[in-house]
This record gives C-alpha cells, sequence and structure tokens, in this order.
C-alpha cells in the first residue's frame, strides 16, 4: 500500500510524467538556509514512492552521481511511482568535503532519529527523517568509503524481525549485490536505516567504493541498485534482479591501530579472513613496519578499510570486520 500521491519534499514537487527538481532546507547559516538539492521522477501512473539519499556523509558523492544516471535513463511514461532522490542529506558536509558536519563535528548518521530541538545535526537529521517517512514507502541511504577509506559493494539491513526488515531483505536483495549484512549492531542503532526501519518504512544502505576515486563503474553499481529496487517495488518496469544465494553477514567490530603511521592494506575489501589474520601493516617514516593489525574475529566480511598509505594517527578506525555467518 503506498502513500498518498502529492509527493512534495521542500520545494520539489512531482508532477505526473516528469522530472522535477528543488531543494529541501535542514537548518540554517548565519545568512540563509541549509539546503540538499532535490530532484524527483514521477511516473505517469500512480504508485508507491521510493526514497533515496546521498552524501549524508559529505564526501560519498557516489550514490548522487547513479541517481542523476538512473534518472536519465528513466522512461517516465511507463513507471508507476515516484523516486526521490536526496543530493546532499548533510549539505554543509557536502559543502566542505567532509564525513562530518563541519560546525560541529557530528556524524549526522549516528543521531536518528533526530532532535528537532537539538544541536545542529540532530536537527538536520530529524527534517530529515519526518519528511522521508511523510512521503517514503522504502528508504535506500546510499554510501561509499568517501576520500579516506574503500569499501566492497555491499547491502545492508537493519534485522530487528519487523515485517519492515523482512521487507528490508527483499529490498537489500534486489540491489544485486551478492553481500548482505543483516545488522543489529548498537553502533548503527542511530541510522536512518535502524530508525526508518522501526518506522515501519523497509530501508536498505548500500556501500560501494570510496578512496578518493570514482570510477564509472561503482556509478553504474548505484544506478542499478537503485533501479533493482525500483523494479522490486513495482516502480519501475522490468523483472526484479534478485540476488539468490546472497553472503550472508551479522555483527561488526570496528578495528583500530595503536600506533600513527602510513597505512599498508594486507589484503583487499571483501576478503575473507580468518580469526588473527593479518589484514595490514603500519609503516613509520623510516619504512619500518611498527605494527600488524590483525581481524579480531572470523570468519570475517572485510566490510571497509582504510584507503592504503592514509597517514593514520593512533586509534584511527582503519577497517571494519563482519562475522560472516553463511559463506
Ligand atoms: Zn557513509
Amino acid at each position: 500500500m503506498s502513500k498518498r500521491r502529492a509527493t512534495v519534499v521542500g520545494t520539489a514537487k512531482a508532477a505526473r510524467g516528469r522530472w522535477t527538481t528543488g531543494t529541501l532546507a535542514l537548518g540554517r547559516y548565519p545568512d540563509g538556509p541549509i539546503t540538499t538539492p532535490v530532484n524527483i521522477a514521477c511516473g505517469a501512473t500512480d504508485g508507491p514512492t521510493l526514497w533515496v539519499q546521498a552524501a549524508i556523509h559529505g564526501t560519498e558523492t557516489g550514490g548522487a552521481m547513479g541517481l542523476l544516471k538512473l534518472f536519465r535513463r528513466l522512461d517516465l511514461a511507463s513507471m508507476r511511482g515516484t523516486i526521490v532522490g536526496i543530493m546532499a542529506a548533510n549539505p554543509s558536509a557536502f559543502r566542505g568535503y567532509s564525513r562530518n558536519t563541519p560546525f560541529d563535528g557530528e556524524n549526522m548518521n549516528r543521531l536518528f532519529p533526530g532532535n528537532a530541538a537539538g544541536g545542529h545535526s540532530r536537527r538536520q537529521a530529524s527534517v530529515l527523517m519526518e519528511t522521508a517517512c511523510a512521503v517514503a514507502d522504502a528508504v535506500m541511504d546510499l554510501h561509499s568509503g568517501g576520500d579516506q577509506a574503500v569499501v566492497p559493494f555491499y547491502a545492508l539491513y537493519w534485522d530487528d524481525r519487523s515485517e519492515a526488515s523482512k521487507r528490508s531483505r527483499e529490498l537489500a536483495l534486489a540491489t544485486g549485490a551478492k553481500d548482505l549484512w543483516r545488522s543489529s549492531d548498537t553502533w548503527l542503532e542511530g541510522t536512518m536505516l535502524a530508525n526508518a526501519t522501526r518506522r515501519g518504512i523497509p530501508s536498505v544502505i548500500v556501500e560501494c567504493g570510496g578512496g578518493g576515486s570514482l570510477p564509472e563503474s561503482e556509478v553504474d553499481i548505484f544506478a542499478d541498485a537503485i533501479e533493482g529496487v525500483a523494479r522490486q517495488m513495482g516502480i519501475v518496469p522490468g523483472p526484479a534482479r534478485r540476488r539468490k544465494a546472497p553472503r550472508e553477514m551479522t555483527r561488526c567490530l570496528l578495528v583500530f591501530n595503536r600506533k600513527g603511521g602510513y597505512f599498508v592494506p594486507a589484503v583487499g575489501v571483501g576478503a575473507i579472513v580468518d580469526k588473527g589474520t593479518v589484514i595490514a601493516r603500519i609503516m613509520d617514516p623510516h619504512g619500518r613496519v611498527i605494527e600488524q593489525i590483525r581481524s579480531p574475529n572470523g570468519p570475517a566480511y572485510l566490510a571497509a578499510l582504510a584507503r592504503p598509505y592514509l597517514p593514520v594517527y593512533s586509534g584511527a578506525m582503519v577497517a571494519e570486520c563482519v562475522k560472516v555467518v553463511q559463506p
């Protein structure tokens, strides 16, 4: 059952058979509104609404490029329903080319459902959350490793055994990702993903790429992932591209280095490692290896690694190791 049809997001209004644009204000600078650009693709026929947001971490622009690529190839005459594209879910982080909000240093994707009477990033999260929940039948949140990390292509959903969670799993499979992280990790409880799912709206995160580069192949992955979800929802015509036997992961352990230096990966992202496997080394400015970084669990999927030769301080978060439950 889809939500009411007249999708309005800030100044952007859906119009049958058209791609319309506008902005959504999430806060205010000293001299004016803090807005994200909004694109809305509306089919000629009524149907559900898919909310897709990119760049809640300001350096992660792959999802926004994927949205544009998909929007350019959509046949709106044959589409049933609406795709809302939020191009910069944390606008000041996007403008400042920063993962976190420049004003308060907050990671906005840990602050949901937000607080309309709280600090700056919490207020932004609240506006985004309430706006999405008013119009969305499903939510996609698009991420990458940005400029500091590299991640493989995988999908993530919030596993709270609710009906929305079960439907989230179907959407995650429809992204085409062969790796699926079903999360109930406490450090992700403040994500848009977890909170939209709790509010009964199926949600999925797609991760892909990073390392400060964006090859066209990764833009294609994002575009195809969004299209896959839109097909699963019946918005875009065509067969769903559901994955049959995904590799499944659960609980993620974050890995921090002890010593500062250059980060030198020993394995690639997406690799499966045993507990204790050396996944990276820290090299000092004289070329000496001063620390070996090992996987804290296993078999573990390397869902993120700091980018090669990133200069790191002690206690930087340099890897994510997600327990594999079904190889
Ligand atoms: Zn991110």
